[in-house]
């Protein structure tokens, strides 16, 4: 008997999840996204941003055939981070293992090509511009409406998955049930997108991660992609910033000529303008008491656990939720009454651990912590490499370049994330942000 399986969100993890999925026996599924199809759509400036794929990531992805190939093909491979310091000075973190960049949209396209050149409609069918909107978790049916004519259309299923991202509809649903628990936060910066081009041979260092701070909390964050172009984020804290008041071109234009001098060379008129005119977007992070309803609802991804992007994790994290859900359906037969249960027991002690570990790695203001951080990361690197047997590799190097659980990672860390949850919470209360 085929096992109707309905996905809500073809994102990075809703796409991810239809691949493996369909890599087992008698599964039936259908995916309703309420955006258009990316890959007949213009490219929206306003809902990207470029994404780290690192070894969470690329380990999930390479165990399906052509994924992680096709991956490779639209990205950019990283060494390290480049941070830039006053008077056009550098300091380099190198990395062991590369790490892969490309933008949201062009992962998901990536993931939605191989997917739709495997399978075809007799199992598997996406239906774009389907909005959910109403479900029912005792009778087994959601209901979607279409954005274009309002026409609703009902599915039913025998396993629903939420895979609907940070403000989760099927999520919503949870709260009406008994002992549910759930608690999301604005993490205190906000972020606008900025997507620069240049005719020059490109100015940063291709194969970077680069990143500037200027004061009052404000960061850049640039990679150079595939294609030529360079994108990123600048983020700011959500209270009290010039950027929410920017009215004028002229105001972008100064204030990166101010703040950032080596971006406003990169910056055109036009992505001025741009910028002036793109939404400011804000981040949530999301705990929940768990991640079931019974034998027949799963919340996986960000709808789980949406998490800082500070680390860079919350897709790799999502990506890892696949691979654990698949091996819970071996180990248990596709029991999903078991799976289900035990993808809660198993996933949600990391998933609040790196919630936590996004919200603290990073001093938000204290040079000198700062500084520590530096020396802490450059020295448990080199004494790594020495003796690998007495020394832990450093913070961002676990995270990143391994799949140590997350909750293992706060363990060997925790003095150094109370102490910069500490720092940033006196800095938070200082400037009221
Ligand atoms: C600025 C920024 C930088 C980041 N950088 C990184 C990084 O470097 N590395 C990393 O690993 N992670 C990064 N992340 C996090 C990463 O983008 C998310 O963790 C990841 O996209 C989660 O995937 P998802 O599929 O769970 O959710 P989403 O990407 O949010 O996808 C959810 C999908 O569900 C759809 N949907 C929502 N509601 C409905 C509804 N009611 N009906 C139907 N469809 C619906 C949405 O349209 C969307 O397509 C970053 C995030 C931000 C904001």
């Amino acid at each position: 008997m085929n096992k109707k399986v309905v996905i809500v969100g073809a994102g990075p993890v809703g796409l991810l999840l239809a691949h493996y999925l369909l890599g087992r026996d008698s599964y039936q599924i259908d995916i309703y996204e309420r955006r258009s199809d990316p890959r007949t759509v213009s490219f929206s400036k306003s809902r990207s941003y470029p994404v780290v794929i690192n070894q969470r990531g690329i380990e999930a992805l390479s165990n399906i055939e052509g994924v992680f190939e096709a991956l490779k093909a639209t990205s950019v491979e990283s060494v390290g981070s480049m941070i830039h310091l006053k008077d056009a000075k550098t300091r380099v973190l190198p990395r062991e293992k590369p790490i892969y960049i490309l933008d949201r949209t062009h992962l998901v396209i990536t993931l939605l090509e191989t997917l739709t050149k495997k399978y075809d409609s007799s199992r598997l069918n996406i239906h774009f511009d389907h909005r959910c909107k109403l479900l029912d978790f005792e009778a087994n049916i959601v209901t979607f409406e279409n954005v274009a004519s309002t026409a609703e259309v009902c599915a039913n299923y025998n396993l629903l998955i939420g895979a609907d991202g940070s403000k989760s509809r099927v999520r919503e649903k949870f709260l009406s049930q008994d002992l549910f628990e759930f608690e999301q936060k604005y993490i205190p910066y906000a972020y606008k997108s900025i997507f620069l081009t240049t005719d020059e041979p490109p100015s940063l260092q291709p194969g970077y991660i680069h990143t500037w701070r200027a004061g009052n909390g404000i960061a850049a964050t640039l990679v150079p992609l595939r294609d030529g172009t360079i994108s990123g984020t600048i983020n700011f804290p959500r209270k009290n910033n010039a950027i929410a008041n920017f009215s004028t071109t002229e105001d972008v234009v100064q204030f990166f000529r101010y703040n950032f001098p080596e971006i406003s060379q990169l910056l055109s008129l036009e992505e001025a303008e741009a910028f002036l005119n793109r939404p400011i977007s804000n981040i949530l992070t999301i705990r929940c008491s768990h991640y079931h309803y019974s034998d027949s609802v799963l919340l996986i991804g960000d709808a789980a656990h949406a998490t800082s992007p500070s680390l860079g994790q919350g897709c790799n994290a999502a990506f890892e939720d696949v691979v654990i859900f698949n091996t819970l359906l071996n180990e248990y037969s596709d029991n999903w009454a078991e799976a289900l249960a035990q993808f809660t027991l198993r996933r949600k002690p990391d998933a609040h651990a790196l919630v936590e570990l996004s919200d603290n790695a990073f001093p938000m203001s204290d040079k000198l912590l700062f500084f520590e951080f530096f020396i802490r990361l450059r020295s448990a690197q080199i004494l790594h490499q020495l003796f690998p047997k007495r020394f832990s590799k450093s913070l961002l190097q676990l995270v990143s370049e391994t799949t140590l659980p997350y909750s293992e990672i706060l363990n060997t860390y925790q003095n150094w994330i109370t102490k910069v949850k500490q720092s940033n919470k006196r800095y938070m209360t200082k400037t009221e942000i």
